[in-house]
């Protein structure tokens, strides 16, 4: 019998795949290879030319040695070895330099304030005043004032760029500063645009900072994106993110994109006019249940700032000029592992929105096209958490079905709960009583509709219950010694 292997997958990949990892039984990586796209057919377009073979630019890590295509046939196996998936760039690093974005923009002057300011760039021969010029002439817009926004503004400012734009529509929570360094404890429930800019305003007052406390959608997207030259994603969610890859796209402007998942993040730059977009990489976005927010998955906070940092210096390159950056290429960072991985990306002819026949032509209804279920969609009956504290004083009994994750579960226990994780409920119906009404909880009452559904799915016929906003409205609304995460 084959040896039995595992095949770790990368995360820009793995959101493609929808694992992270899969089991084979292959003699050899090449067979191994071919198990993995068996397993995870999305996944075949990445490993195989269109015309077959595999990509050259696919590399398996198998202990200390890297295994390139060539040799796939002949690197045998051992039982219980682990083989990781690690595409190397090529082309796309050769791509040069595309010019200054600023370049036929009349150029300010500078004062002896800014040369004394700014002095540490104009050192460099690749800045210089000409670089430094540019940047005080060019307009960036910061999608989002969150994780990733604060530390992409804080550099962009510090850095001279002439205009900043803040476009966000949240306040600054306390749970936002583990990682948003733009907001202070003293911001707390200001509108994070405000705050932002006024942290801005105070690294360098020689900026304009524009605030737009709004939320990017399809109907303003392109008025407000035309009068920039170069747009940061800072977004936390797939419908604006695909909105934003699309205006950007019609509008010519370069897209510097950066996105986080707990210990993990991406980086790269999308252009359409000049080389891949987001939809070249991700034509369609993963299903929902795939891609939990940071809200529910968690997030390290230093990863938004080595992220963040990465994408201002491709802003800062892009706007300068003369640089290779990081178009077609798209860089994968692991801050547990401390691993950087780098992934070349090519424009795909077939690209719905950049390729040679697209079919979007126009910005569409991002929020359907990413399918994000609203709780109208999932269709649970639910009640709140005063309800339910009424409920379990005087009531016909019922049981709790928490399925958080043990973490989450350790910040608060939910008394008298059963406790399961999501991946955990289909399997375990039978011990759940269909006689009694289940009230199904989680930490916001999201992740709780889904695991309604899957156990409706699943075939369990008792009575299922959502508790609203989940267990951070039991800790605000019932029981003041527990808090809410
Ligand atoms: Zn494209």
């Amino acid at each position: 019998m084959s040896p039995e292997v595992v095949i770790k997958i990368p995360l820009a990949l793995a959101v493609r795949a929808g694992v992270r990892e899969i089991w084979a039984q292959a003699d050899n990586v090449a067979g191994a290879l071919r198990e993995l796209a068996a397993q995870a057919p999305r996944l075949k377009k990445y490993l195989f030319h269109p015309e077959g073979g595999f990509r050259d630019l696919i590399r398996v890590q198998a202990g200390d040695r890297l295994i390139g295509a060539e040799s796939f046939d002949d690197s045998l196996l051992s039982s219980g070895q682990t083989l990781t998936l690690a595409p190397q760039a090529r082309g796309g690093s050769d791509q040069s330099s595309v010019g200054s974005l600023v370049g036929s923009k009349p150029l300010p002057t500078l004062d002896q304030e800014e040369i004394t300011r700014y002095s540490r760039h104009l050192l460099l021969p690749e800045i210089g005043v000409k670089g430094q010029k540019r940047l005080k002439a060019a307009r960036v817009l910061v999608v989002g004032a969150g994780g990733l926004g604060s530390p992409l503004a804080l550099y962009l400012a510090a850095a001279g760029v002439g205009t900043i734009g803040l476009i966000d529509d949240d306040e600054v929570e306390l749970s936002n500063l583990q990682r948003q360094i733009l907001h202070s404890q003293a911001d707390l429930g200001r509108p994070k645009v405000f705050s932002g800019r006024d942290r801005l305003l105070a690294i360098n007052p020689r900026i304009n900072v524009e605030a737009m406390k709004t939320r990017l959608d399809r109907h303003n997207a392109l008025d407000i994106l035309k009068s920039w030259d170069l747009v940061c994603d800072g977004t936390d969610n797939f419908p604006t993110r695909y909105l934003l890859n699309d205006a950007a796209a019609f509008l010519g402007l370069p897209l510097v994109y950066g996105s986080i998942f707990q210990f993990e993040g991406q980086v790269s730059v999308f252009w359409a006019r000049e080389g891949p977009c987001y939809r070249c990489l991700y034509p369609t976005p993963p299903s929902p249940g795939l891609a939990p927010s940071c809200g529910e998955a968690g997030v390290m906070g230093v990863i938004t700032g080595l992220v963040g940092a990465i994408q201002a210096a491709e802003a800062i390159k892009l706007i300068v000029g003369e640089a290779k950056g990081l178009l077609g290429r798209l860089i994968l960072v692991d801050s547990w592992l401390m691993e950087f991985t780098e992934l070349a990306i090519e424009k795909d002819p077939g690209c719905p929105l950049c390729g040679r026949a697209p079919t979007i032509t126009e910005l569409v209804d991002y929020e359907l096209f990413c399918g994000v279920e609203t709780p109208a969609a999932l269709e649970a009956p639910g009640l709140s958490a005063l309800e339910l504290k009424k409920r379990l004083a005087s009531g016909p009994p019922l049981q709790i079905l928490d399925i958080r994750e043990p973490q989450e579960k350790e910040l608060f226990k939910f008394p008298g709960a059963k406790e399961m994780s999501f991946e955990e409920i289909t399997g375990r119906l039978g011990e759940l009583d269909p006689t009694v009404d289940t009230i199904v909880i989680c930490k916001i009452g999201q992740r709780s509709l889904f695991a309604i559904r899957a156990l409706k799915k699943a075939g369990y016929n008792g009575p299922l219950f959502n508790l609203k906003e989940g267990a951070n409205a039991w800790a605000r609304d019932v029981d003041p010694t527990v808090a809410g995460y």
